[in-house]
């Protein structure tokens, strides 16, 4: 029989390795590969034998399933991101950095449901339940029937469970969870990855929904949520900024509903409060048309949403300039920068450049591409663009505009917030009564010409 080699597992990702090394090849991230002790490997050689096991019935793809039921938490943005509502017997992991409100959103949640009618048991291995408590009076949900623990042994925690049968049970956090069966310290990718299993079967066998927090960690000892977004029905992450009051919930896996759909919540003093209309919070603290600020007419799951893009473009004393970006990705910048010196002939040499998504969020919409492009444009030349233009659509290499989807939704969002002009690729389809004049455009060098000029 083979013996069992030691493994090395990143506590991002997830991924394994033979060796330990600083950095992973799989997610890039340093230091967070550590030594984890080797999985039994079950009876070497065995296979299954001779013995036969029992048929399994098929069916075919006609049968036709009823919706699942849900339960609605009374709070619309988290039921649009959970795909309508909580979904009985399904896993969720809310993922998110630490301190940035998960515990309170989803203790909120809690005594809405509560509230609703249903048997609610929140366990904390993070804080003693006189901190819950105190914290469930400053959000004002003191006279909420959630029934509280604290406790981080899983074998207790899921025979309490089993006795009580709760119709939702969250686990805050999943990374304090320990299972006595392995050997191996809490928050270790092992143990996160059991805890978490359990959980997940206790959800389907018992028909309790059941909540796992998971922090995200930058040190290697304290495996990531990452490592458990495959063995749960959906993947929630709470984004924003600690110091701006906007977080944002973001489904990015959901076997109940659309992923990438997202809730907006404003951070107060008693707690997150819903933000209904987005695109108004984010542009509502923008003034007068200036120079590298555009707004992008996008679409997050299936909401349109209005957010600023703001770049900065300044001449630098480095000798490779700075090309720094807050709620974009980094080479999709660098991508935008070679394009438009390649296709418009409109260089960056020598010039750093900031960009900003306006408001703590972030956009991964290819269809930000000339949002972000006429932003940098914009600062460069030190030219605004129209107060009430929205822009939108995707580039290409080549240097042509792409038609992007839901360009009608995305028109009428603008209109709503009071926009009459949209700047869009010349294949959108668009019909002549959307309120908002469209100035269609073919590919970057026109659009370099008719809004800025010549150059
Ligand atoms: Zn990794």
């Amino acid at each position: 029989m083979a013996k069992p080699v030691t493994t090395f597992v990143c506590s991002a990702c997830g991924a394994t390795h033979k060796k330990w090394a600083g950095r992973c090849d799989a997610c890039g991230e340093w230091n967070t590969i550590a030594e984890e002790a080797p999985l039994s490997q079950g009876p070497a050689g065995k296979g299954l034998g001779a013995a036969k096991g029992a048929r399994v019935a098929l069916s075919d793809l006609r049968t036709e399933e009823a919706a699942p039921p849900r339960h609605s938490s009374q709070m619309n943005e988290l039921d649009r991101v959970l795909g309508g509502g909580l979904v009985p017997a399904s896993a969720t992991l809310v993922g998110g950095d630490p301190g940035i409100g998960k515990s309170t959103l989803l203790l909120q949640a809690a005594a809405s449901f509560a509230r609703a009618g249903l048997k609610v048991i929140y366990v904390s291995g993070e804080e003693a339940t006189a901190q819950v408590r105190m914290r469930a009076q400053r959000l004002g949900l003191a006279d909420s029937a959630v029934l509280l623990a604290a406790e981080t042994n899983l074998r207790d925690i899921l025979t309490t469970l089993e006795a009580e049968a709760p119709d939702l049970a969250i686990i805050d956090s999943v990374q304090t969870m320990w299972l006595d069966t392995v050997d191996s310290a809490p928050g270790s990718v092992s143990q996160v990855r059991a805890a978490a299993h359990e959980l997940t079967t206790f959800a389907k066998r018992r028909g309790t929904a059941v909540m796992l927090v998971g922090h995200v960690t930058k040190e290697g000892q304290i495996a990531g949520p990452r490592v458990v977004e495959h063995m749960v029905d959906t993947v929630l992450y709470f984004e924003g900024e600690r110091g701006h009051q906007f977080r944002i919930l973001r489904s990015v896996k959901n076997r109940f509903g659309p992923a990438d759909e997202i809730g907006v919540f404003e951070m107060t003093g008693a707690g997150l409060s819903e933000v209904a209309n987005p695109s108004a919070l984010f542009l509502s603290d923008r003034e007068k048309p200036s120079p590298g600020s555009v707004v992008f007419a996008g679409i997050e799951g299936t909401r349109p949403v209005l957010v600023e893009v703001q770049a900065l473009v300044a001449p630098s004393s480095l000798s490779q300039p700075r090309r720094a970006v807050v709620g974009w990705d980094g080479g999709r910048l660098s991508m935008i920068l070679a394009v438009l010196e390649a296709r418009a002939g409109i260089t960056f040499q020598g010039l750093d450049v900031y960009l900003n998504i306006a408001g703590g969020m972030r956009i991964n919409e290819p269809a930000a591409d000339l949002a972000v492009a006429a932003a940098l444009l914009s600062a460069r030349e030190d030219a605004a663009l129209p107060h009430d233009t929205v822009v939108f659509g995707e580039l290409s290499l080549s240097g042509a505009l792409r038609p992007v989807s839901q360009a009608e939704n995305r028109l009428k969002e603008a209109m709503k917030l009071g926009f009459s002009t949209a700047i869009a690729p010349a294949g959108c389809k668009i019909s002549q009564n959307s309120g908002v004049t469209v100035q269609s455009t073919e590919d970057l060098p026109r659009f370099v010409g008719e809004v800025f000029g010549a150059g």
